[in-house]
This record gives C-alpha cells, structure tokens and sequence, in this order.
C-alpha cells in the first residue's frame, strides 16, 4: 500500500504536505505534486494536511487511477521537501472537476 496525490492537488500545490513526510517522498511537477510509491511508509501523516484533500491511500478506487502517475512521475521529476509558495490563484482551482484531463503538466517544477 501507499499514499497517492490525486486530480485535485493540480494548480492546487499548497504543498503543506511536503513538510510532514518523514521519509521525503514527494516529487515536483509544474502544477502538482506526487508521491514515490516505494519510498512511502504508509504513515497516514501527509492526507490530514492537505488542505485540498487531494492525498488518499491507494485502496481507495480514485486513488487507484493515479497510482501508475505517481509512480511514473516520482521517478522523473526532483525531489522536495520544503514547503514553497502555493500558486496565488490555488483557492480557485481547489474542487474543479476535470483536471487532469486539461492541465496536467508533464514537466518539472522548480521551487
Ligand atoms: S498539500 Fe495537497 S494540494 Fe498541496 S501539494 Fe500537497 S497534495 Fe498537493
Ligand atoms: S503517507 Fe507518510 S511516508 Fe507516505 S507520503 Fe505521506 S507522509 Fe510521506
């Protein structure tokens, strides 16, 4: 099992997770973040921070579907672990449906 970022953490990225992780397993996309599947510890203690609830375990079935992009993405974007600015538009993004399908960025962030 793991914890997975899932479709609401995108132009979202307050990044309040990044700090809690004892085991540094976040990664940094432009517009979202992901979790390294074999690097998490199952600890729980990520999914209480994020304010856009976007954290969940992978038994979950939506959780299921962005399993295999964290998984991919964890192994190509740089690692983080300090918490930067949220994007200044973040609240407005927070619970918009379809997402993924028109904004998700391929490419690494750079905080
Ligand atoms: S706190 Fe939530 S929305 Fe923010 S970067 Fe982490 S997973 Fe994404
Ligand atoms: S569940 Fe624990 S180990 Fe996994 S990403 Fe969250 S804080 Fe890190």
């Amino acid at each position: 099992m793991t914890y997975v970022v899932t479709e609401n953490c995108i132009k979202c990225k307050f990044m309040d997770c990044v700090e809690v992780c004892p085991v540094d397993c976040f990664y940094e996309g432009e517009n979202m973040l992901v979790i390294h599947p074999d690097e998490c510890i199952d600890c729980g203690v990520c999914e209480p921070e994020c304010p856009a609830e976007a954290i969940l375990p992978d038994t979950e079935e939506v959780a299921e579907k962005f399993l295999e992009v964290n998984r991919e993405y964890s192994e190509k974007w740089p690692n983080i672990t300090q918490k930067g600015d949220a994007p200044a538009d973040a609240d407005d993004w927070n619970g918009k449906e379809g997402k993924f399908e028109a904004h998700f960025s391929p490419n690494p962030g750079d905080s």
